[in-house]
């Protein structure tokens, strides 16, 4: 099966750092809209693996947020928390076709360009693992060629952008990069739209997914919102939590926000009615 032909599976992956602001409703609204255009499944993961980000408490917030909005998933939600163990099964794979090797370089001995595979023939003498990277294919193999929903033709050779990524800390610790290619495979999804900042990683996830044997999703990167420094709108920056005295505005600004006129709704289901089929004739059947 290839993402085009299955029946569309998106997913709205929030990292329960705190609650959902302007900015992450936009990636909320869009995949939320794109599932519904399609006639597709919406589904909902928590990333919660990035363990000293998360907020006690945040998920529950996200979910009564989206809810307020009228944004209702479909299946039961996950916890990437409680699937510790696809991931290690998958690791486990790449780990025995020696896809996998340990890594001794501290952040301090590189320099933030490419990994330039200092370890990739083995640790050096006495020095032990800091973490486990993936050995990426070489020369045109790693060149990911694809066609972003929103934002065009895109082109990165991850051997020579990025080099071998890292996939565990050795103290145990998942990167993002894994496991959210582990769970959009096993969840069958079809079709990703998410923020622009994660553009840059959609090429080695589309390695990595190859070599796991997941079809790459087909993707949408949304803009950003940006604060009056010009600083992302995020959670680290205190962004405040998405105003759901006025659902209406709020919705009608992030809507604006992904390009749209605005209209006038008198209420959340109105809204949605609207917005439908507005995103299906810009967006859908492409
Ligand atoms: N958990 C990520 C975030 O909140 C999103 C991951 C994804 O959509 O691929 O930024």
């Amino acid at each position: 099966m290839n993402a085009r032909t299955s029946p569309y599976r998106g997913r709205f992956a929030p990292s329960p750092s705190g609650p959902l602001h302007d900015g992450s409703l936009l990636a909320a609204m869009a995949s939320f809209l794109d599932a519904r255009a399609h006639g597709g499944q919406w589904l909902l993961r928590i990333e919660d693996i990035d363990t000293p980000r998360v907020v006690s408490g945040a998920d529950a917030v996200i979910m009564q947020q989206l809810q307020a909005l009228g944004m209702h998933w479909d299946e039961a939600p996950v916890w990437q928390s409680q699937r510790l163990s696809l991931y290690e099964q998958a690791f486990e794979r790449l780990r025995q076709s020696g896809r996998i090797y340990g890594c001794a370089c501290t952040r301090r001995m590189l320099t933030g360009g490419p990994y330039p595979g200092t370890c990739r023939d083995g640790l050096p003498m006495g020095q032990v693992a800091r973490a486990w990277r993936l050995r990426v294919p070489e020369g045109e193999a790693s060149a990911e060629h694809f066609v972003d929903r929103w934002m065009g033709e895109q082109c990165q050779n991850v051997e020579k952008e990025v080099g071998d990524f890292i996939l565990r800390r050795a103290d145990g610790l998942w990167a993002y990069q894994f496991v959210v290619v582990v769970d959009d495979g096993l969840q069958g999804i079809t079709d990703i739209v998410r923020g622009a900042d994660l553009l840059d990683s959609t090429a080695r996830q589309r390695v990595l997914a190859r070599m796991l044997g997941f079809p790459p999703p087909r993707v949408m990167h949304v803009p950003l919102l940006y604060d009056a420094e010009g600083r992302k709108l995020s959670k680290q920056n205190h962004a405040p939590a998405l105003d759901l005295d006025r659902p209406l505005e709020t919705l009608s600004r992030a809507w604006q926000a992904l390009g749209f006129p605005g209209f006038a709704a008198d209420s959340i289901e109105t809204f949605w009615a609207r917005a439908l089929p507005a995103w299906a004739a810009r967006h859908c059947g492409q």
